[in-house]
């Protein structure tokens, strides 16, 4: 089997989306780039998370030709290709349903600066996309429209959340992060009447997300 370790990864990630309930169901799909080879191992469409094996996640490559597998690939595979033939920094890719992540691509074009978290982890804000037709290579191209060189997650308009990473831990990270934010945003929207709540300063922003890239961790030394 091709690409064996990185096909387990894909089975793993999708086990701890589901226990951290950032997805549900057979919703959302994630993919993992082999730095030597290029190839992308993709999860397979429409199968619930705890009955996928390593044989049935699929690898493609950038652009969407599938090198081995037995599985039909995620819907979404445009989606995934797409950003990652773009955007060589992204390694890892992990897409969900989330709930309150959805509320806000419905009612704002960015998740403003809510929390101190997402300032520092993922900069000042996070953009959400122009309505884009899902499991079309239109839908990844909302995304690339609203993606800058940095950007490390982007709200789908009246569909979900995708966020990136150098590996899973990190994208998984992020995906956790942007739907606790968004959730905060649309209690704290609710309980403010419906008017902006308090963000975090826009000055401050830049120093507190260099303090935290500087800082945060155990170090490597
Ligand atoms: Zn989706």
């Amino acid at each position: 089997m091709l690409l064996g370790a990185l096909r387990q990864q894909v089975v793993d990630v999708g086990l701890r989306a589901l226990a951290v309930g950032v997805v549900h169901g057979t919703a959302g799909n994630m993919s993992l780039r082999d730095r030597e080879t290029g190839l992308v191992a993709i999860s397979p469409s429409g199968m619930p998370y705890p009955s996928v094996t390593a044989a049935d996640v699929v690898v493609v490559d950038v652009d969407g030709i599938i090198r081995d597998g037995h599985r039909k690939p995620s819907s979404e595979m445009p989606l995934h290709t797409m950003i990652m033939k773009a955007h060589d920094r992204v390694g890892a890719i992990v897409h969900t349903h989330s709930h309150y992540s959805t509320v806000v691509s419905t009612i704002r074009d960015e998740l403003p600066p809510i929390l101190t978290e997402v300032t520092q982890v993922i900069g000042p804000r996070v953009p959400v996309t122009r309505y884009g037709i899902s499991g079309t290579p239109d839908f990844g191209a909302s995304v690339l429209e609203a993606l800058d060189d940095e950007g490390m997650a982007v709200l789908l308009r009246n569909h979900g959340l995708i966020a990136f990473g150098k590996d899973f831990d990190e994208a998984l990270m992020v995906a956790g992060i942007v739907e606790e934010a968004a959730k905060v945003y649309v209690h704290a929207l609710a309980a403010n009447g419906g008017r902006e709540p308090r963000l975090v300063p826009a000055n401050l922003i830049p120093g507190l997300r260099a303090r935290f890239v500087a800082t945060y961790g155990q170090g490597t030394a």
